[in-house]
């Protein structure tokens, strides 16, 4: 049995670098998602051998594998279920203390660091960024609190976070925290029983609208006034994207302001058709936009997520979940607008953005209108450009939101 395992692992291998090596292929060449590939890194490693089952653009399994995870998946009857996947408790959060330099407070760089001071896992995966570029990813397990710190804000580009699947088994890791994004997890959950751990704790972040490097280039010259200096940058609940220069100044530039014909072409075909926006495969999900302006938003799917918050409840301020405003014909308005990529003069965005921002939703429905937005364009994407695949591609929690509203052809 047991060298069945580790002769079917290591032909794996042997036929990966193989193949690697006489077709000379490099990191970039076609997958077996081909354009729907989000560079999570699996297929740089021997478990590319595990892609068809793996892969959240080859075979979406998120209510099984929310099964495995958390021991149920959502219920198709509760619509918090539907949009924020399974879940024990929400809650809004900040550190008291944040760290400076990451994304918002810092939570999730908190909890790696706590869960590997007090020896809950040898090492942490998380991503920091090449010398070179700082939006450059290049993924590392994390062994000290330092290494953590360093891998600190978004690289908001592809990530192939689990190329470092190799490197756990190799370095015979038994207790393990993965940081990553739902692609990233998605994948990580269908190989995890191969990896010989005891213990795998998984801390995610939701995820929209990613790029490749070169997309991003594209956005920050289309959008900022100066694309060089950007540190970090995020599309905040104000409506606004908020960019972060070197020199500590803040650039706002209003959501309706935004070159859409410009940037349609930039996300990458994966963040495109991806619908599990909300990381539903993760124990405990840190983001922001079920969270009034400046506060995080927690999501726990489960006991071990609990485990993970209950370290730094201490270190946080919270306060419970809140939803105020309707998102619904907001929703209903920007499907034709952004189907025909209208830009509005920066002075009606300027204002549109102001206005919205006094009556549009908030907390909770702030996250819908996000999420709403999000699946029905990328509904019609799939349907677009993948019709093929819509009905087995798109999650049944999907469909449901989806339906919600009238869609062009
Ligand atoms: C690509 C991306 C898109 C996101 N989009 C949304 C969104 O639409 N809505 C929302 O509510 N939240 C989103 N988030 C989460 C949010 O921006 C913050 O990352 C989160 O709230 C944690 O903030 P923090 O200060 O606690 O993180 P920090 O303490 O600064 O830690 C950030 C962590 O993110 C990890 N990370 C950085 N880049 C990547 C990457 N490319 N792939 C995987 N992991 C990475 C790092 O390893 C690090 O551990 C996104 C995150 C990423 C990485």
């Amino acid at each position: 049995m047991l060298w069945g395992r580790c002769s079917s692992k290591y032909i794996a291998k042997f036929m990966t670098v193989a193949h690697f090596k006489s077709k000379g292929l490099k990191r970039s060449s076609p997958r077996p998602a081909k354009a729907l590939c989000s560079d999570c890194g699996l297929c740089d490693t021997y478990y590319i051998h595990y892609v068809k089952e793996a892969c959240a653009f080859l075979n979406q399994q998120v209510a099984e594998l929310e099964q495995q995870a958390h021991g149920q998946s959502r219920d198709l009857d509760s619509e918090d279920d539907w949009y924020f996947g399974v879940h024990q408790q929400m809650l809004t959060a900040r550190k008291k203390d944040p760290i400076p330099g990451a994304q918002w407070t810092g939570i999730v760089s908190t909890i790696g660091i706590e869960m590997l001071n007090r020896g809950l896992v040898e090492g942490v995966v998380c991503v920091q960024n090449t010398p070179e570029d700082r939006f450059q990813p290049m993924p590392v397990i994390a062994r000290t609190p330092e290494d953590i710190l360093a891998a600190r804000v978004n690289k908001p580009t592809l990530s192939p976070n689990l190329s470092i699947l190799e490197q756990i088994e190799q370095s015979g890791l038994k207790r393990l925290l993965v940081i990553g994004v739902g692609c990233q997890i998605q994948a990580l959950r269908s190989v995890q029983d191969k990896l010989g751990l005891e213990k795998l704790y998984v801390l995610g972040t939701p995820c929209v609208d990613n790029v490749p490097r070169d997309g991003l280039q594209k956005f920050l010259e289309t959008t900022s006034k100066s694309p060089e200096t950007v540190v970090s940058y995020e599309f905040m609940q104000d409506f606004r994207v908020h960019f972060k220069h070197e020199d500590g100044s803040e650039e706002q530039v209003p959501f309706f302001g935004l070159k859409t014909d410009k940037l349609k072409n930039i996300f990458a075909p994966s963040c495109m058709s991806c619908f599990d926006y909300v990381n539903s495969l993760a124990d405990l999900v840190v983001g922001y936009m079920g969270s009034p302006y400046g506060w995080q938003w927690v999501v726990v799917r489960n006991e071990t997520g609990q485990e993970m918050l209950d370290l730094v409840m201490d270190q946080l301020k919270t306060q419970p979940v809140m939803s105020e405003g309707d998102r619904k014909s907001a929703v209903q308005n920007s499907i034709p607008a952004y189907d025909k990529g209208v830009t509005l003069p920066m002075w009606a965005a300027k204002l549109m953005g102001v206005v919205i921002d006094r009556i549009g939703p908030r907390g909770l429905e702030y996250a819908r209108f996000s999420i709403d937005s999000h699946f029905t364009r990328n509904y019609l994407y799939v349907k677009r450009n993948y019709p093929e695949k819509l009905e087995g591609h798109v999650p049944a929690y999907a469909q449901k939101i989806v339906e919600q509203y009238t869609l062009p052809d």
